[in-house]
């Protein structure tokens, strides 16, 4: 058993009860969650004359609530107090008790400008993608967009039962099993209610918590919206799910970020200006110190991706492969899947966007080819 605790990541541990001040003037509490691969999520607690300010409060369930109030009474922080409540990203594990907070105390709530969530009966559906469509399979993205157009705005709102940009078959469990956890809200409505950010910021606005002066970085990739936040003169970097400590936040190519990885290369790139930064502190997992050292590394995973991607047709016919064919190349059988096969298709079009590698439709379903040179 013990073993087994040892050998597991660190995003994966169960949450630590204590209340550790991880860089100077901020606390860390961590609050339970369950999804594949994450045990806890990391709240951040900023201390300053006109009360507290927390960074990603958590998820919408009950227990995460009781064990955030009980945490912050213990250090004598009661939540209403609260007068800024921060999210780094549009994902229930982070935004999921917002709301509820800015009710009680009447916090604001701040988000990047893109913030905006699956409920949000005013915004553009995540899962309908704008794509820079290339002659080759214009006929395909026009067949989707047709079958987009035919359902309900409420048939919009299950993703599940949408056709894939990718073509071939639905979408499966594991997808499924993923967007309800993210529409679970919807189920915990007598406590739940949608957030509604009082202050949209855009990249480089400066907030005052602690007394200190934080500096927003919108480093979208994970989701349009991530947001960072950077402390300059203690050298504190906020970096929500961007950048995890052992595990890389899951790209996915259904979206409506055009560039998905793109983004998300160029946003982790932009770390190495950062040379100050002495301490991140990311949404899951412990705090770590080299923040150019870990971007370079997950610049380089997503890189040998991209390679054995290059390599992976050059026996098939034509050297052509479909999406979950390239899937296969890249995960191991136990992640094969729609999950998978929407990471594999935000490198495929990434490749196709850097003029990499050409797509066309074969009986309703992509097929890409990579050039070598
Ligand atoms: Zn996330
Ligand atoms: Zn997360």
């Amino acid at each position: 058993m013990s073993t087994l605790h040892h050998t597991m990541r660190q995003e994966r541990q169960p949450p630590q009860n204590h209340v550790p001040e991880v860089a100077p003037g901020v606390l860390r509490i961590q609050l339970p969650m369950n999804m594949p691969g994450l045990g806890h999520v990391n709240c951040y607690v900023i201390e300053d004359r006109n009360g507290v300010a927390l960074i990603d409060p958590g998820t919408p369930d009950l227990r995460s609530w009781k064990v955030l109030k009980a945490r912050l009474d213990e250090v004598g922080l009661p939540m209403k107090r609260v007068h800024t409540v921060v999210v780094t990203h549009s994902h229930p594990d982070h935004y999921g008790a917002a709301q509820r907070i800015r009710e009680v105390s009447g916090a604001e709530l701040v988000t990047h400008e893109n913030f905006k969530t699956y409920w949000d009966p005013h915004e553009e559906d995540d899962f309908i993608r704008e794509v820079a469509v290339p002659q080759d399979y214009d006929a395909q993205m026009g067949a989707i967009e047709q079958a987009l157009l035919k359902v309900t705005r409420r048939e919009r709102h299950s993703p599940w039962d949408r056709p894939l940009p990718w073509g071939g078959a639905p979408p499966d469990g594991q997808l499924k099993e993923r967007l309800r956890w993210r529409i679970k809200p919807l189920l915990l409505t007598k406590l739940w209610q949608p957030p509604k950010p009082s202050k949209r910021v855009v990249d480089g606005e400066v907030l005052l918590l602690g007394d200190k002066e934080w500096v927003s970085v919108h480093t979208p990739g994970h989701t349009a919206d991530h947001l960072c936040l950077l402390e300059p003169t203690e050298g504190i970097f906020v970096s929500g799910d961007h950048l995890l400590p052992t595990i890389t936040p899951h790209i996915s190519g259904l979206t409506t970020q055009k560039r998905p990885l793109g983004d998300f290369l160029l946003s982790l790139e932009r770390m190495y200006t950062f040379d100050d930064v002495k301490v991140v502190l990311p949404a899951h997992g412990l705090e770590f110190h080299d923040l150019a050292g870990r971007s370079k590394e997950i610049i380089e995973h997503h890189g040998m991706r991209l390679e054995t991607l290059t390599n992976a047709a050059v026996h098939a016919p034509e050297n052509e492969l479909t999406v979950p064919d390239y899937s296969r190349h890249l995960f191991k059988p136990h992640a094969w899947g729609t999950m998978a096969d929407s990471e594999t298709f935000a490198h495929l079009e990434h490749l196709r966007q850097l003029g990499k590698a050409t797509a066309r439709a074969v009986d309703g379903e992509l097929r890409y080819r990579i050039h070598h040179h």
